[in-house]
């Protein structure tokens, strides 16, 4: 059996969170109440959710 994993509550972000959590930041947190909750993507900062520049 696969172990659940749960996704930040931010739908544009990918990142895994800690049971008990929703967001994987503070960021996600703030976005998902914003305005900027349609964003398609999620600028949090972690690389698994592609949203450094950096990440080819
Ligand atoms: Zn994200
Ligand atoms: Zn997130
Ligand atoms: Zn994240």
């Amino acid at each position: 059996m696969e172990q659940n994993a749960q996704t930040c509550a931010h739908r544009p972000c990918k990142c895994s969170v800690t049971e008990g959590q929703k967001f994987c930041s503070n960021h996600c947190e703030r976005q998902s109440k914003g305005d900027e909750a349609q964003k398609v993507v999620c600028g949090c900062g972690h690389p698994e959710c592609g949203g450094t520049e950096a990440a080819a």
